[in-house]
């Protein structure tokens, strides 16, 4: 069985960092980057996991001089899962994070990933990223330790069919092991927010907030207003470590 990897200088894309944002904020994990995705948002910052050449969606730095869409075979890497076990049991840490692109679109391999390592040493605790429009599968489930969902708001430019599936919205909602991390970029996304929430009863103390930010400026002036919607309905503030710490680059 093999994983699709983005790929990054050559090399899959698994490196050692800290968490950047959500639940495990600052949290030195191993980060293993899966390629694809199923949505398509305008601001994506991992834009070279799907925005393929000769596809037709939009992107925010479309305008920006020299961004072109990405030749697929130049990003992506498939990879059997046992040599990606031996690239992740070779890094310094067992708090491993699954993101991408969407993970979820991969979720046999990454479940025969996570088995694989468990059968190497005692210690890892698994956390994926995920958009929350895939409803996990048992085996997946029975594996992972920690969902960051990350529901798409319509800032994010994919048509609301796309990006709500109540399916896995009730899945979500209902686990024990989900939280949820709402990118916001204006004050009035809140309204959606709100809805969402509502819709599918999802408890205040698992939500997290956090400001959508591609350099430390526009992270600067957006803090204030989302930490004040944070208090007054009991959200949890996000920030981004990596948009501080390194600005847009990847792979750290
Ligand atoms: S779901 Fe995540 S990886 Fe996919 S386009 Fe949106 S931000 Fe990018």
């Amino acid at each position: 069985m093999q994983l699709t990897l983005a790929r990054l200088n050559e090399q899959p894309e698994i490196f050692y960092s800290i968490q950047g944002e959500g639940k495990s904020l600052g949290v030195p994990s191993v980060f293993v980057r899966t390629s694809l995705c199923n949505l398509h948002c305008i601001w994506c910052d991992t834009d070279y996991t799907w925005n393929w050449k000769n596809t037709r969606f939009p992107h925010a730095n479309d305008a920006t001089p020299g961004y072109r869409k990405f030749e697929k075979k130049d990003w992506i890497v498939k990879i059997d899962i046992e040599a990606v076990a031996d690239l992740v049991a070779d890094q310094p840490c067992k708090n491993i994070i699954l993101t991408g692109g969407e993970p979820l679109l991969q979720q046999p391999a990454l479940a025969a990933l996570m088995r694989a390592l468990r059968a190497r040493a005692t210690g890892y605790f698994f956390e994926t990223e995920t958009n929350g429009t895939m409803v996990p599968s048992a085996e997946f489930d029975a594996d992972i330790d920690q969902y960051n969902v990350s529901p798409k708001l319509e800032n994010s430019n994919n048509s609301r069919k796309l990006r709500e599936k109540p399916a896995a919205y009730h899945f979500f909602a209902q686990s024990s092991k989900a939280n949820f991390k709402f990118v916001v970029a204006e004050p009035q996304d809140l309204d959606e927010v709100l809805e969402l929430i509502e819709r599918y009863q999802i408890p205040a103390d698992k939500v997290y907030l956090m400001p959508e930010a591609s350099t430390a400026p526009v992270l600067q002036q957006k803090r204030q207003w989302v930490v004040d919607i944070c208090k007054n309905h009991g959200f949890r503030y996000s920030d981004r470590l990596h948009v501080q710490i390194w600005g847009g680059k990847k792979g750290v």
